[in-house]
C-alpha cells in the first residue's frame, strides 16, 4: 500500500477541526475535485477519491478517535468492510450534497406484515397458528442471479457497470441510480426460464407461528427470515404478525386485568350469595356477593386475568356487580314486595332516610345544609 497523507493534511484541516470545519473543507475539496467538474484531469478522481476518505472518517467520531489514536492501523479493520470502490464514496457525497442513487445499499428483502384474528380465550392460552403467507422464495434454478444457468450477469452499457449515472445540467450534476440496471450495474443477458430474470418466485408458504399467552390485541410478532426473497444471496425480509383479539361478549380486557359485568337481585344484594363465574382460563370462578353489597361494586378476584406476556404475574379479574331491577314479578314476588314496602315505609332504612331529610334540608333553605357555591 502506498504511503497515506495525513488525514486533516487532505482536508486541509487543524488537528482540532470541529465538525462544522470538517464538513465545509469536505464540501469546497470535494466540489473542486469531483470527476466531473474535472474532464479530462486524471488527478481528479483520486483526489476526490482522498478527501472522501478522509472525510468518511473524520465525520465518525467513533473511526476519528481511533484515527487520532492509532493512525491508519486504527481504523483499517473497518475500512475493509465497507470500500465499496465507487459506490460508497458517492455514497458520502450524496449524503452531504443531496441526491440519491449509486448502489442500492442494503441487500435484504421487503417486510411483510400479516394480520391474524384470534379469541380472546386463544390470547389468554397462547396458541400456534399456521398461516399462509404470499411471499417470494429466493429461485432454485439460478440460485437468485436470475441467469440461465451456466451464463453469468454482463456489465451494463449505460452505467459502465458503475450503477449510477449523472443527471442535470450546469456545471454540477447529480448522481443517480443507472435507469437501465436500476443500480445494480449489471444486466441479465440471458435471463433464467424459472423466475423470468427476476431471481425469486412468488411462494405460498405456510408459516407456523407461536402466539405467546397473554398476547394483546395489537401486537406484532416479528418472525425473521419470513420476508420476501432478497435479490442475488442477500437476507430475506422479516415477517410480522399483527395480532388482532376479537371482542368478548361477556369479558373486556384492561391491560392483564379481566372485567366483566354480572347482574345480580335485590335478594342476592339483602342476603348475600355464592355463585360460580364461569372463566376465560381454567376453573369457574367462586364468586362470593356479601350481604349488603351495593350496585356497581366491584368484586376482585386476584390473579385470574391474563397471563402477562413478559413472564410477571397475571392480571386480576374485575367483577361488576350491577343490580337488577325485576322488569316483571309474579303474583307471589309482588304480594311480598308490597309486603316489604309497607315494613320500609314504616322503618326507613337508614341511607334512605337520611337522603331524603338532606335533601328536604336542602331546598328549604336550612342553614345547617351546606350551599353549593
Ligand atoms: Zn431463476
Ligand atoms: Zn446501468
Amino acid at each position: 500500500m502506498s504511503k497515506r497523507r495525513c488525514l486533516y493534511e487532505v482536508l486541509e484541516l487543524e488537528k482540532g477541526a470541529d465538525d462544522e470545519k470538517i464538513k465545509l473543507s469536505y464540501r469546497k475539496l470535494a466540489m473542486q475535485w469531483h470527476p466531473d467538474r474535472n474532464a479530462g484531469n486524471p488527478d481528479a478522481e483520486p483526489r476526490f477519491r482522498e478527501v472522501t476518505e478522509a472525510y468518511e472518517v473524520l465525520r465518525d467520531q467513533d473511526k476519528r478517535k481511533r484515527y487520532d489514536r492509532y493512525g491508519f492501523p486504527g481504523i483499517e479493520a473497518t475500512e475493509g468492510a465497507n470500500s465499496g470502490g465507487q459506490g460508497s464514496i458517492f455514497d458520502i457525497f450524496n449524503d452531504l450534497f443531496g441526491g440519491s442513487g449509486g448502489r442500492p445499499q442494503r441487500n435484504s428483502g421487503e417486510d411483510i406484515q400479516i394480520e391474524t384474528l384470534i379469541d380472546l380465550a386463544e390470547a389468554a392460552k397462547g396458541i400456534t397458528r399456521k398461516i399462509k403467507v404470499p411471499r417470494s422464495e429466493s429461485c432454485g434454478d439460478c440460485s437468485g442471479s436470475g441467469c440461465k444457468p451456466g451464463t453469468k450477469k454482463t456489465k451494463c452499457r449505460k452505467c459502465d457497470g458503475q450503477g449510477a449515472v449523472l443527471q442535470g445540467q450546469g456545471f454540477f450534476r447529480i448522481q443517480r441510480a443507472c435507469p437501465s440496471c436500476g443500480g445494480a450495474g449489471q444486466t441479465i443477458a440471458d435471463p433464467c426460464r424459472n423466475c423470468g430474470g427476476k431471481g425469486t418466485r412468488p411462494v405460498q408458504q405456510e408459516v407456523e407461528v407461536k402466539i405467546p399467552p397473554g398476547v394483546d390485541d395489537g401486537v406484532s410478532l416479528r418472525l425473521t427470515g419470513y420476508g420476501e426473497a432478497a435479490p442475488a444471496r442477500g437476507t430475506p425480509g422479516d415477517l410480522y404478525v399483527l395480532i388482532r383479539v376479537r371482542k368478548h361478549p361477556f369479558y373486556q380486557r384492561d391491560g392483564t386485568d379481566l372485567i366483566c359485568e354480572v347482574p345480580f337481585s335485590f335478594a342476592q344484594a339483602a342476603l348475600g350469595d355464592s355463585l360460580e363465574l364461569p372463566c376465560i382460563l381454567g376453573d369457574p370462578v367462586k364468586l362470593e356477593i356479601p350481604a349488603g353489597l351495593q350496585s356497581m361494586e366491584v368484586l376482585r378476584v386476584p390473579g385470574r386475568g391474563m397471563p402477562n406476556l413478559r413472564g410477571g404475574r397475571p392480571g386480576d379479574l374485575l367483577v361488576q356487580m350491577r343490580l337488577e331491577t325485576p322488569r316483571k314479578l309474579t303474583t307471589k314476588q309482588l304480594e311480598l314486595f308490597k309486603e316489604l314496602k309497607v315494613l320500609e315505609d314504616k322503618h326507613p332504612q337508614s341511607q334512605t332516610k337520611g337522603f331524603f331529610e338532606k335533601i328536604k334540608n336542602f331546598f328549604a333553605g336550612s342553614p345547617d345544609t351546606p350551599k353549593p357555591e
